[in-house]
């Protein structure tokens, strides 16, 4: 067996790298690897991607490392979920939420799919899934994820969550713990990268003068992939015929101290994109997604503030390019790309750091697997690349479905052809009233999103047929109304969103 990598390099002191260093430092400390991070105090870090998804609950336990400790520290808040307001305008549909599933939501959340199906055949049911998951309930309640104490003691049922965190914040924690797992840190900006024959890099060569050699170098320069597209020349597949936005503009907001704190994100649909809204215990960070073909960045911005209204009048908009698509390899020579030198989907529904985690941990995995040598590369690239076509098609979906009409905009998205064969099949079977889950089954793990996840979006979006014959089969069905009521008493026993926040400080 080959030894792990004596010297790994990051470059970048992003979310990504910090969250890279941290990985490996846990797996290969141990085997005496020595990394080192080199971040640039010229080149900040993006500085935005405050949401996540359930996995990086995953992150924080392969790090030993509870809620206690970094939440508070990063203004953290729990997630439930996701709610979508005006992406589609069919009567009782008009905002959904894509909620995370728990093994409570059975009893009810089971008679949405049954619900979606009929009405998905011209019958009509309520197929609305902001009526049907506990999560969506908790949400409304502004709830947190965790049901109180019960008077006899016993264990109450796990729910799943993700969670909400001031990123700055973040990466200034993680910083903290890679120092503690023995990663070194060096401040300097990276001028020019040295390779050798083979296409190995062989050396950076920093602004300092100083000259910095590795096994192995792992890029998280952010969007200008420093190493792997710059110095490797690594091509970027770009996915903007499939996906416009390619800007956004951050602005943060106050929260209301007089309410409890939201524990979902809010992604509202406005004339030439979306506004992200990210409640943290301490603040909103709102942010408007759109296509700079459509608008220009002037105009985005009175979209965006007229939305957000007076809470934003004295806040300084920041405004954002973004590279949309991935590198057609990761991983390439002795260089591995993570984070958005990597690629970037835009951030809908909050997948970034999810697909870095990954990457490092598919990485660690196939590494040790060969022996530690680059036996498995291939193997790697295709299966990110299969993540990132799964989030791509998940996404995407979401513009297609739409049925807005105040903009080219929305309705140059909802004629868009350039959509996967595996995407342009999934929504044929459902609007034809097929075997949907032989539909999904069938693209086996190609899927990034879990088939009630696929349930949720069509249904939520109002994707039915328009003219619904009123229900006649003997079968009893639950309305909306009826579901809803279960889960407000259901929601009555979970644990109010600050009260449970402040108990964690
Ligand atoms: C508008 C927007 C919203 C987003 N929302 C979400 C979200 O809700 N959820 C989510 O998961 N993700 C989100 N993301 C993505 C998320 O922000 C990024 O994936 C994450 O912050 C990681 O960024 P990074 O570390 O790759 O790059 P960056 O933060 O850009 O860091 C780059 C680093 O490289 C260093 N560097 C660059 N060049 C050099 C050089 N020559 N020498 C030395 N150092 C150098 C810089 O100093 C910096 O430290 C969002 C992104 C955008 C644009």
């Amino acid at each position: 067996m080959q030894q792990a990598p004596q010297t790994i390099v990051i470059v970048g002191g992003g979310t990504a790298g910090w969250m890279a260093a941290n990985l490996l430092a846990q797996q290969w400390g141990r085997h005496g690897t020595q990394i080192t991070l080199i971040e640039s105090s010229e080149i900040g870090i993006i500085g935005v991607g405050e949401g996540s998804t359930p996995y990086l609950r995953q992150f924080f336990k392969r790090l030993g490392i509870e809620e206690r400790e970094w939440m508070p520290a990063c203004n953290a808040t729990f997630k439930c979920g996701i709610r979508f307001p005006d992406w589609s305008t069919q009567p009782g549909y008009e905002q959904y939420v894509h909620p995370f599933f728990n093994q409570e939501d059975l009893p009810v959340g089971g008679e949405f799919f049954t619900n979606a199906c009929l009405r998905r055949r011209g019958s009509a049911a309520d197929a609305n899934p902001q009526d049907f998951f506990i999560a969506a309930e908790l949400a409304r309640q502004r709830k947190a994820p965790f049901y109180l104490p019960r008077e006899d003691g016993s264990p109450s049922p796990q729910t799943d969550y993700a969670y909400h965190f001031d990123s700055g914040l973040l990466g200034a924690f993680l910083k903290q713990h890679a120092f503690k797992l023995g990663v070194r840190h060096q401040i300097d900006t990276v001028a020019r990268v040295d390779l050798c024959e083979n296409g190995d890099i062989a050396q950076l060569q920093m602004d300092s003068g100083a000259l910095v050699g590795g096994d192995l170098f792992i890029d998280c320069s952010g969007f200008r992939g420093l190493l792997i597209n710059e110095a490797l020349g690594e091509p970027f597949i770009s996915y903007k015929d499939k996906l416009f936005n390619d800007r956004a503009i951050a602005i943060p907001s106050a929260l209301d101290e007089s309410q409890d704190i939201p524990s979902e994100t809010t992604s509202t649909a406005l004339r030439h994109g979306w506004v992200w809204q990210i409640p943290l215990s301490s603040r909103y960070g709102n942010g408007y997604v759109y296509a700079s073909d459509f608008v220009s960045p002037e105009q985005a911005e009175i979209e965006l503030r007229q939305h957000l209204g007076a809470a934003v009048a004295n806040s300084e908009a920041r405004h954002l390019k973004m590279r949309v698509g991935r590198v057609e390899q990761h991983w390439r020579n002795n260089c591995l790309g993570v984070g958005l030198s990597q690629g970037f989907i835009e951030p809908l529904e909050a997948t970034a750091l999810m697909l870095i985690q990954f990457s490092v941990e598919v990485f660690i995995d196939l590494m040790e697997q060969g022996e530690f040598s680059r036996r498995h590369q291939a193997q790697f690239n295709r299966h990110i690349n299969k993540m990132f076509e799964g989030v791509l098609d998940y996404v995407a979906a979401h513009y297609r479905l739409n049925t807005r009409s105040d903009s080219d905009y929305w309705r140059a998205n909802r004629e868009n052809q350039q959509i996967s064969d595996r995407l342009a099949s999934i929504l044929e079977v459902w609007d034809q009233g097929g075997d949907f889950e032989a539909e999904l089954t069938s693209h086996g793990d190609a899927l990034m999103y879990i088939r009630p996840s696929w349930y949720c979006l069509l249904a939520g979006m109002g994707r039915f047929p328009a003219n619904l014959q009123a229900f006649k089969q003997q079968q009893e069905i639950l309305t909306g109304a009826q579901a809803r009521s279960k889960l407000e008493s259901t929601a009555k026993r979970f644990f109010g969103h600050r009260d449970y926040l402040r108990s964690m400080k």
